[in-house]
């Protein structure tokens, strides 16, 4: 780890320093998060990842660690045991841990904690608050979040999921994919349809979320092998005829794609942020690496072919984190559409994985060896580009938004 300190600091921050604090833009409220978050992040070095990525195994320890001191509330509100800070200081902190080496294993094993029950918060009321954030703040309650289903994708108001009232309950049937850390999670945020398709004027309507106990007498809940980040599961999710209390309906009956949107342009800000973190950790690796290589009597990265590239991906990277702290910023400041958060999110997740990408290509050979690391990294670099939103779609909804052209999807 020392050897990826900074000696001088003629920059605010060179490539291969360890997570500078002192970069431009930030706020003293978010250097002092940086502060914190990287002294626990010195605990994880990149072997610890490596192992839990390897052997599937949750990282436990630094969930804990940041539950006890009181890092899962930092967006939550202060009368629940949250700091009510925002989602720029969010960001610093899911950048910081993705940064150190943690990539998304880190930032996944949080991210539902920091900000998934934004809907509660909104929408939920005062009894619902005081029975759900605390246990989540203190890390006793682990929510995962079923969204997307197989056969519909990213056309979310299709999905078939449904639920019926009777009595006191709801009683739930259908599907979830990829819902992440299903696993670990006793509790689940879940989007069902209430009112059939064909009984509503608009599309949007008729969406329900509940936010309710993960009952695994009667959900079915099964790993995905996957590409990366496999220290954090995901999971496809059965479930039929599963009664949930009619309290944990989160807001009206039918809104819940509403609810589910509030939230969407802080996530995209929140997960472009974590792959920034995947970009820094592989350039700070990749120019450590080429300037200690010595291929042909010199370092590799006296070679233009070498340091190029990695110029580029700098560049690259900090021009989507300006983008995205700004969208960062418009979100706190309450602005409400999307552009900034999508188009952030979709600049962080390609220049981090060019970034990967070039750290691999630098290490040559060692580059696709676990021991280095970046093989890893770019593994985890994927995943921004898909999830949660895929890079078409953030284009669709530009072209239609920002550019007035006719929708596409
Ligand atoms: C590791 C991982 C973790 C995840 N965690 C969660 C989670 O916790 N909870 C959850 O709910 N979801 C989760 N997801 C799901 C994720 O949000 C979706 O995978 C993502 O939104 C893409 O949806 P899809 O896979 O169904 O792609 P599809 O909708 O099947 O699309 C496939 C491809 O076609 C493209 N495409 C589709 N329609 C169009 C169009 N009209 N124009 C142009 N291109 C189009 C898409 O961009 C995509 O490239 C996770 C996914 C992964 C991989």
């Amino acid at each position: 780890m020392s050897a990826f300190r900074a000696k001088s600091r003629h920059l605010h921050a060179l490539a291969s320093d360890f997570l500078p604090t002192n970069l431009p833009e930030w706020t003293e409220s978010q250097k002092s998060v940086r502060e914190a978050i990287s002294k626990i992040c010195l605990d994880y070095p990149d072997e610890y990842w490596a192992e839990h990525d390897t052997e599937h195994k949750f990282p436990w320890e630094l969930y804990k660690q940041l539950a006890e001191n009181g890092w899962l509330g930092i967006c939550l509100p202060e009368e629940y045991g949250g700091s009510n800070l925002g989602i720029s200081e969010a960001a610093i902190m899911l950048q910081t841990l993705s940064e150190s080496g943690g990539c998304m294993n880190a930032a996944s094993s949080v991210h539902m904690n920091i900000f998934g029950l934004e809907p509660v918060v909104k929408f939920g009321s005062d009894e619902q608050k005081k029975r759900f954030l605390p246990p989540l703040i203190q890390g006793k309650d682990r929510a995962c979040f079923g969204v997307t289903e197989p056969n519909t994708g990213l056309d979310t108001l299709r999905l078939q999921s449904s639920a019926r009232r009777e009595g006191d309950n709801y009683i739930l049937t259908g599907s979830k994919i990829w819902t992440s850390t299903g696993q670990v999670a006793n509790k689940i945020l879940i989007l069902v349809r209430t009112t059939p398709l064909a009984d509503v004027k608009k599309l949007t309507q008729g969406l329900s979320l509940f936010y309710t106990d993960l009952d695994r007498s009667v959900v079915k809940v099964t790993e995905i092998p996957k590409l990366g980040r496999c220290a954090v599961d995901s999971n496809v999710v059965f479930f039929e005829d599963w009664k949930v209390p009619a309290e944990d309906l989160i807001g009206q009956e039918g809104d819940g794609f509403k609810m589910i949107m509030h939230g969407m342009n802080a996530e995209r800000v929140l997960v472009g942020a974590e792959a920034l973190g995947i970009g820094y950790a592989a350039l700070r690796r990749a120019s450590v690496y080429a300037k200690e290589r010595v291929v042909f009597g010199r370092p590799i990265g006296q070679n233009q072919g070498i340091q190029h590239p990695l110029a580029e991906c700098w560049m690259n990277l900090e021009g989507a984190r300006l983008m995205i702290y700004l969208a960062g910023r418009l979100y706190d400041e309450g602005y409400a559409d999307g552009e900034y958060a999508n188009a952030g999110k979709f600049m962080a997740a390609e220049a981090a994985f060019k970034a990967a990408e070039r750290a691999v290509m630098t290490h040559g050979g060692m580059g696709y060896a676990k021991e280095y690391h970046v093989e890893r990294y770019l593994r985890e670099a994927t995943l921004s580009r898909i999830a949660p939103i895929s890079e078409e779609l953030i284009k669709c909804y530009i072209g239609q938004r920002v550019l007035g052209l006719p929708k596409s999807y």
